[in-house]
């Protein structure tokens, strides 16, 4: 070790790189003011490549963005240690107890509590360690109060514990290790509610299966309900989402309405048929009786007739029978007219059943669901539509909607036929339903067209699931008799602008759907 001053290394270190011809590049400088100085040469400082590893790390959540100040804010300071804490924070890792640069675990911060670092303004401001854990004792309470809707109240043990929990998180200078076993029994119970509510969840589903199949089995006339019973059997699938909740709740209502009009009119019809079976057996018991008292009278005239002794005694009796039958054949023609009038009765209720079932047939139409897809219909789409804009208005989440046309639809209809063309819109639907996410909307919106809501999709992701499902839809072909088929479709997609209508979002979708046609078909385009 030399006595030098530093000045006095600096200058014999500009000397030094005269004298041997060097150029006064910064590592040169260090290489000879270490060997002057007597210190170990220390490798340059790699500001570039650092900044260069700063950069490509990914800094989309807060936790992320912080890591990254911190670790160009130690590349700056030429911090060999804050490099270090800032990448181990970024690995998932705790930086060492000495670590002075407030570096915070990023995995913890990022999964566990992603708000903790998000309001901070800058991202070098670090909250000291006490406000920090206040803070995230704080995240943790309100965690846990957000969960508790989801675990129901049954459980008085449970929703104690919690309070308890609670109550200590918010303490004032809580106490750590008292709150770490706290937190262990905590989630222990949890994991139990947890499976309980999970459990809940599928018993409940269960039961709507079962109300839904004794729903077809009751039915008076199985042949119109069949497709709808169907049809809610196919959505109420877990995962239920709140919007498949809602569909089957819109599928049943109609189903319901459609059943209660036809028992009520159904049963108004047994009792006028009721009615005419017991006038048909009065009759008939009139009848019976008129014959009776005439085969009577027939009989106690032939025994008159067997002891006359001269034909003067046999013309009153004869007499008599002519008006008997008179009597008897007037009777059996009024009975003949009223059953007559009855049959005609009965021919009319039994046409009456048949225009019932024609109108049940209309309603099922006015329904929310086209009976051939499945798929919601215009009027079920603008209640979806309305629905979807509502809650991108009051959740700011983004909203797309595609509009998909079938290609060359008319031909595949000339080709195979219209029964075929009507199992490609099937297959569409199913095939799209499939593909797309529980809580996407699948509406017809016209002949081959339909219309898929996604709520919260950006523009992109929305172009992305729409190509996701061509290219599915490629390759999954369905059979007409021994013929394979395959459809494609022309799509156009649109991000629902904040001061548009769903239905002015839609026409968007249109053009653009037409500019895929025009474009050359079997293709997606954003509008
Ligand atoms: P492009 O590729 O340009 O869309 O041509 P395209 O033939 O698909 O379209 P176009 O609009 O010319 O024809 C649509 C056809 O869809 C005409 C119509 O008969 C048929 N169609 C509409 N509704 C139904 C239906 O419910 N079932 C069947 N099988 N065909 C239908
Ligand atoms: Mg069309
Ligand atoms: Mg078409």
């Amino acid at each position: 070790m030399t006595e030098m001053k530093p000045f006095e290394i600096a200058r014999e270190t500009l000397k030094q790189l005269t004298l041997r011809k060097l150029s006064p590049t910064p590592v040169n400088y260090q290489r000879i003011y270490s060997e002057i100085a007597g210190v170990p040469v220390e490798p340059p400082f790699p500001v570039d490549r650092l900044r260069e590893i700063a950069l490509a790390l990914p800094a989309k959540t807060p936790g992320q963005q912080k890591q990254r100040g911190l670790l160009e804010s130690a590349i700056t300071q030429l911090n060999w240690d804050g490099v270090k804490n800032s990448l181990m924070a970024y690995g998932g890792f705790s930086p060492p107890a000495s670590a002075s640069n407030g570096v915070i675990n990023a995995a913890l911060v990022d999964t566990a509590m992603p708000v903790v670092l998000a309001p901070e303004p800058k991202a070098l401001v670090v909250p000291t360690p006490a406000a920090f854990t206040t803070d995230f004792f704080q995240q943790i309470a309100r965690l846990i109060e957000h969960a508790l809707p989801a675990l129901g109240q049954d459980d008085a043990r449970f929703s104690e514990q919690t309070q308890t929990l609670l109550g200590a998180l918010r303490q004032p200078n809580a106490d750590a290790v008292a709150l770490k076993q706290l937190l262990a029994n905590y989630s222990h119970r949890l994991s139990f509610a947890a499976e309980d509510q999970a459990e809940v969840k599928k018993v409940l589903l269960k039961l709507l299966h079962l109300i839904i199949q004794n729903i077809s089995h009751l039915s008076l006339d199985d042949s119109w309900l069949k497709g709808q019973v169907d049809a809610i059997m196919s959505v109420c699938v877990a995962p239920l989402t709140l919007r498949r909740l809602d569909d089957v709740e819109q599928r049943l209502k109609d189903v319901i309405f459609k059943q209660t009009e036809a028992k009520q009119r159904m049963l108004q019809a047994q009792e006028e048929m009721r009615a005419m079976l017991g006038m048909f057996i009065e009759r008939l018991a009139a009848m019976s009786e008129s014959t009776g008292s005439f085969h009577m009278q027939m009989e106690e005239n032939a025994k008159l007739i067997e002891q006359a002794k001269s034909m003067a005694e046999i013309a009153p009796v004869l007499k008599n029978v002519v008006s008997a039958t008179r009597v008897m054949a007037h009777d059996s023609q009024a009975a003949r007219d009223e059953l007559q009038g009855m049959k005609k009765k009965v021919e009319s209720t039994e046409a009456e059943l048949v225009k019932l079932h024609q109108e049940l047939d209309r309603v099922s139409a006015q329904a929310r669901h086209d009976p051939l897809t499945g798929a919601l219909n215009r009027q079920g789409m603008d209640e979806a539509v309305n629905r979807e804009v509502s809650n991108f208005k009051r959740k700011e989440t983004p909203l797309s909607m595609a509009l998909l046309d079938i290609d060359n639809f008319k031909k595949l209809n000339d080709t195979l036929g219209h029964a075929t063309g009507d199992v490609a819109l099937t297959h569409l639907a199913s095939v799209t339903r499939e593909v797309m996410r529980p809580q996407d909307t699948l509406a017809r919106y016209g002949g081959e067209e339909f219309v898929i809501l996604m709520p919260d999709t950006p523009l992109d992701q929305g172009v992305e699931a729409m190509t996701r499902l061509q290219r599915e839809l490629s390759k999954r072909f369905f059979m007409a008799g021994s013929e394979k088929v395959l459809i494609t479709f022309s799509a156009g997609v649109a991000q629902m602008g904040a001061a548009e209508t769903g239905q002015e979002a839609i026409r968007r979708a249109d053009q653009a759907m037409y500019l895929a046609k025009r474009a050359g078909k079997n293709r997606v385009f954003a509008a």
